[in-house]
C-alpha cells in the first residue's frame, strides 16, 4: 500500500502542506463556504492527520484494556468493548 506523505502536516491559510515553509510541497488546498471556513478546514485537517498515528495507539491500549478487564462490574468497559474496537478498525 502506498504511504500517505509523511507527518506532520502545516496549515498555512488554505494550504496543507507537508513543510512549515511553502517549497512546493502543498498536500492539498481546503474549501469551505467562506474564506474563513477554508482555513478552519485546513486546521482541522492538519490537526486530525498530525494527531491520528498517537489516537491509534492510545486507541489500541484502550482496547487492550477493555478486552482484558476482569471487573464484572465495570460499567466503562462493558460499555466501549464494540466501541473501541471498531473505531480502532476504522482508525486503522
Ligand atoms: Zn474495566
Amino acid at each position: 500500500m502506498t504511504e500517505a506523505t509523511q507527518r506532520p502536516w502545516y496549515a498555512t491559510g488554505i494550504h496543507v502542506q507537508s513543510a512549515a515553509i511553502n517549497e512546493d510541497n502543498y498536500v492539498c488546498t481546503a474549501e469551505g463556504d467562506t474564506p474563513e471556513t477554508a482555513v478552519a478546514n485546513a486546521d482541522l485537517i492538519v490537526n486530525a492527520v498530525n494527531s491520528h498515528d498517537a489516537l491509534v495507539q492510545a486507541l489500541g491500549q484502550a482496547t487492550e484494556h477493555v478486552f482484558a478487564c476482569v471487573l464484572t462490574d465495570c460499567i466503562p468497559c462493558s460499555k466501549w468493548k464494540g466501541e473501541v474496537g471498531a473505531a480502532l478498525e476504522a482508525a486503522e
